[in-house]
């Protein structure tokens, strides 16, 4: 009686499942004259914890039928499928992701540094590829050296002026005021050719958006617009007037979010009046702290010190969960932490370079901001700072900072706090 409820049960089962095939697990007292007529059509898998057989469900009907399976079988069960757990596509890891300690540190990547990494003192790239991995549609202007836009590992996520490209060489297409400007702008040499000749923008560039592919390394994001914006010079030296006409290219050809990896001791009203142009078109300001060591709650640093809403000041993280030796920071004029420490990223003339400042640590944020935008694209430059300061991994080594803490891509994406 027991084993007519028993067989119920496995028919209901087969009705259910519509696996073709079944994984019944031999019985111990599985008699070896039944075993060998019915292997002619089974797979058996040996296992420390079993013996088992792969069955069709036509023979083990005829099993079943015959009486023959309950002898055999402690269970039968369909051969379930499983799949993989990821939201999303799979990212593409580069070649040279290993060597990322910023994307993820895994103790043993940290390079040209005295003390091993620590585990997971990263910005949770892999996790935040799940919800997502950017979008072209997502502009990003990198005022800095210029940007070299031929570069392998660039070239697919630079911007492209599309009027400009399909126009006439010398001649002012989409009318916006700049000749052939098709990747961005030259205010050193005004010129439509925004070519890095330093080599500083270029790792901007990288950290933000290299492409996700069989080359090189890996950006915060996967799809972006990279604008390239030159105002600093082959030294990585630049003007003001140069910055605020920066700002202003930016503004006008829609940028999403500005990376200012630079600054000086010298407030400007002017500057201070782009950036709050900027702040109305609703863009998010992301700019270095500065690498002095100093505090710039007391001795500020401009355009890192300016209060308006869009500005997010960086400091850098180093591989150890600790602030970059060099990095300013500042309890009410620093926002956040991010990797700045023994950087790999592009370089000038198709390169790639270790870089250390918190020139690196603010491309990180913008790509993150990116990300952000990329998965919620109405948020306020506003919205998008408390959010990245709410979501910050806190931590005590990094106590001086708004946040207090470093920023982690999957909690701002996922808006865990
Ligand atoms: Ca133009």
């Amino acid at each position: 009686m027991y084993k007519i409820i028993l067989f119920a049960i496995l028919f209901f089962n087969f009705f259910m499942a519509s696996a073709k095939d079944f994984v019944g697990k031999l019985s111990a007292s599985a008699a070896s004259s039944k075993l060998a007529t019915l292997e002619i059509n089974a797979k058996r898998v040996t296992t420390s914890f079993g013996e088992f057989l792969v069955i069709e469900d036509t023979v083990l009907s005829g099993l079943i039928k015959n009486k023959l399976s309950d002898d055999l079988f402690e269970y039968i069960e369909p051969n379930y499928s499983y799949h993989v757990d990821v939201n999303d596509t799979l990212p593409v890891l580069d070649p040279m992701f290993s060597r990322q300690w910023g994307l993820r540190n895994t103790g043993k990547n940290v390079e040209q540094s005295l003390l091993r990494g620590k585990k997971g003192m990263d910005i949770d790239a892999l996790r935040a590829w799940t919800i997502t991995t950017g979008k072209k549609s997502v502009k990003i202007a990198i005022i800095d050296t210029g940007v070299d836009y031929t570069h392998p590992d660039l070239l697919s996520n630079m911007w492209v002026n599309e009027e400009e490209k399909n126009g006439l060489m010398g001649v002012d297409d989409d009318e916006n005021g700049y000749i052939d400007d098709i990747h961005g702008y030259n205010f050193v040499n005004n010129s439509g050719d925004p070519q890095d000749d330093y080599g500083h923008g270029t790792h901007c560039a990288g950290v933000i958006g290299a492409s996700h592919d069989t080359i090189g390394i890996s950006g915060v994001m996967a799809q972006v617009s990279l604008v390239a914006i030159k105002f600093l010079n082959q030294e990585g030296v630049g003007s003001l007037e140069n910055a605020l006409k920066s700002i202003q290219y930016a503004i006008d050809i829609g940028a999403d979010i500005m990376s200012n990896s630079w600054g000086g001791f010298d407030e400007s009203a002017a500057l201070a009046e782009a950036i709050r142009a900027a702040e109305t078109a609703g863009i998010v300001f992301v700019v270095a702290a500065g690498n002095s060591m100093s505090n710039n709650d007391k001795k500020p640093v401009w355009p890192s010190n300016y209060a308006m809403s869009n500005v997010i000041s960086v400091g850098a993280m180093n591989g150890q969960g600790g602030r970059s030796y060099f990095s300013n920071f500042g309890e009410k004029s620093v926002h956040i932490f991010a990797p700045g420490s023994n950087i790999l990223s592009t370089y000038k003339t198709g390169g790639y370079y270790l870089s250390s400042g918190t020139s690196m640590a603010t491309p990180f944020v913008a790509g993150m901001v990116g990300l952000l935008l990329s998965h919620q694209a109405k948020l306020n430059p506003q919205e998008v700072r408390d959010r990245l300061i709410d979501t910050a991994e806190k931590s005590f080594k990094l106590d001086k900072s708004v946040a207090g803490g470093r920023a982690n891509a999957y909690r701002l994406l996922s808006d865990t706090r």
